[in-house]
């Protein structure tokens, strides 16, 4: 049971699809898998993602519009707008421009299409700056919506819903499923991965480049973590305050015009499956060791053969260290950040264990 499954917007999609309620996420994710499956199947079979994304539009009566430069918006308005009275297309630009909810994509139903257009739905996908790196993401996204929010007869009004709200959640989760669709991506993953003991950033570039041309680094490495079958840790560091620090800054007043520096701390950990039942993480926010290949990477400084060896125990805070456990790190800096992966290469030591029967010993 993860968050998202008590979510009440999640457990109501899960009764309207007809999932169960005890594992809804599970349930909508399978309920989606399902219905590819069975398309897959009457189609005998898709050469590829792009066969994939097309064959399912077209069931899915779904057209795509992506958005490159700002004329997009007045051809977006001469088309569905002037032409075919969908005035929602007019007043897109505004949306997508609103900087305090930032939109990748809308999904509109057509009022003045006809049960059977093939352009039912029209799915705007933002491909401008540096949204363009989500393009196939986000194209998923909205084949998620209509999989499962859009059924037929659904509001006309495209939802602008914040990137935290639930549904926006379970969209993306099943963007990440149905878009790295197995028996595409296992196969790419099988042969990328083969002989390696454990995840690499080569891994992931090569299955973008046999399977997934279109896809994002960092959405494919997801993909993979989320197949991964052993603990392994996705991080951003980036420079960052202690929360303390956090929440006096918040006052203006505290730090007159000159805050403090932070320091490189993991502002983002996701542990997937297999690391969470591990035991296996690093706290939020935590300050990265600066015996780290990150701090390295972070200041773009050369790098040895051998610096993707540590131990979780480098990391600590306030006197306490993380367990000693052998760990490879791979990391490359992003703009203002370093992302990287964190995989033990040892099992869990039984320190405390051990160390609780010495101490029984001795007295
Ligand atoms: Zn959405």
């Amino acid at each position: 049971m993860t968050r998202l499954d008590a979510a009440t917007e999640i457990l109501e999609l899960a009764k309207e699809l007809g999932v169960g309620a005890a594992a809804p996420v599970d349930g909508i994710l399978d309920y989606c898998r399902h219905r590819i499956d069975g398309w897959v199947a009457e189609a005998g079979g898709v050469t590829g993602i792009d066969a994939l994304e097309s064959l399912v539009t077209k069931r899915l009566q779904m057209v795509f519009e992506e958005i490159r430069s700002e004329e997009d918006f007045d051809r977006l308005t001469e088309v569905y707008a002037r032409g075919k009275k969908e005035f929602v297309f007019a007043g897109m630009r505004t949306k997508f421009d609103d900087d305090g909810n930032p939109t990748f994509g809308a999904l509109v139903l057509r009022r003045n299409a006809t049960a059977d257009s093939p352009d039912r739905f029209v799915a705007v996908i933002d491909c401008r700056g540096n949204k363009l790196a989500r393009r196939f993401f986000t194209r998923w996204h909205e084949i998620a919506h209509r999989l499962t929010t859009h059924a037929d007869g659904g509001a006309t009004e495209p939802g602008y819903r914040s990137e935290h709200d639930p549904i926006e959640r379970m969209m993306d989760e099943i963007a990440g499923h149905v878009g790295f669709y197995g028996p595409i991506f296992d196969p790419a993953y099988q042969q990328a991965s083969f002989g390696k003991s454990h995840l690499t950033f080569s891994t992931v570039e090569a299955i973008i480049s046999e399977a997934f041309p279109t896809a994002s680094f960092q959405a494919t490495l997801f993909a993979c973590a989320r197949r991964l079958t052993t603990p392994v840790v996705y991080l951003e560091a980036a420079l960052a305050h202690k929360k303390e620090v956090k929440r006096k800054l918040a006052t203006p007043s505290m730090f007159g015009d000159d805050p403090p520096p932070g320091e490189l701390r993991a502002v983002k950990v996701i542990p997937n499956k297999a690391a969470q039942q591990d035991g296996f993480t690093i706290p939020t926010n935590m300050r990265v060791p600066a015996a780290s290949v990150l701090h390295r990477l972070f200041d773009a400084e050369p790098l040895t053969d051998d610096d993707d060896n540590e131990d979780l125990s480098q990391w600590e805070s306030r006197g306490k260290t993380l367990e000693r456990r052998a760990v490879v790190v791979e990391g490359r800096k992003v703009a203002d950040r370093v992302i990287a992966i964190v995989q033990p290469v040892e099992k869990r030591r039984a320190r405390d264990h051990c160390a609780q029967r010495n101490s029984l010993f001795t007295t």
